[in-house]
């Protein structure tokens, strides 16, 4: 079959904004969002085109995906030990969402590849595959949290005594 990937937003970058005089504070603010201190999202439509009814020859994929990363405008005012420690938290979060990122295309450019080496399809069970397919990449995605919660996400680094403000 012919399959094309015709790419909207791709790992279009958004932020959101944290408050907090200090690190402390800017650092609660990522803690209390939890998961979605950083967040990956990805949408794909996609369109099966018929010669003859209901057999597909050709597939139109719309994949669109965002980085949402926080930005804090403190940052500026901060001493320059509590900046680079904003920045690793930053960094480890950056990280963690590119994986995301990377699995994601991973298995679309997989998906694009096995369904181009398909003979046309009936097309009931070829919108069956491609959304076993893509709800399989939201498995794959919860897998990856659960295997780098620990530590790996930028929420978890500890704070300096002297980033952290008045208690
Ligand atoms: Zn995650």
């Amino acid at each position: 079959m012919r399959v094309l990937v015709e790419w909207g937003d791709h790992r279009t970058p958004l932020r959101y904004t944290v408050q907090g005089s200090n690190l402390g504070q800017a650092s609660s603010v990522l803690r209390a969002r939890g998961h979605q201190a950083g967040l990956f999202s990805w949408h794909v439509a996609y369109h099966l085109y018929c010669a003859h009814r209901p057999t597909v020859t050709r597939i139109k994929f719309s994949p669109t995906s965002s980085i949402l990363m926080p930005t804090w405008p403190q940052y500026r005012i901060q001493p320059r030990l509590c900046q680079e420690e904003w920045d690793s938290i930053w960094n480890a979060l950056m990280r963690h969402e590119v994986g995301h990122a990377d699995l994601f295309e991973s298995r679309l450019d997989a998906l694009v590849a096995h369904l181009a080496h398909e003979p046309p399809m009936n097309s009931s069970k070829c919108r069956l595959y491609i959304d076993y397919q893509l709800n399989d990449i939201k498995k794959r995605e919860r897998q990856y949290d659960i295997n780098t919660s620990h530590g790996s996400r930028g929420v978890d680094i500890t704070i300096s005594r002297d980033c952290v403000g008045p208690t």
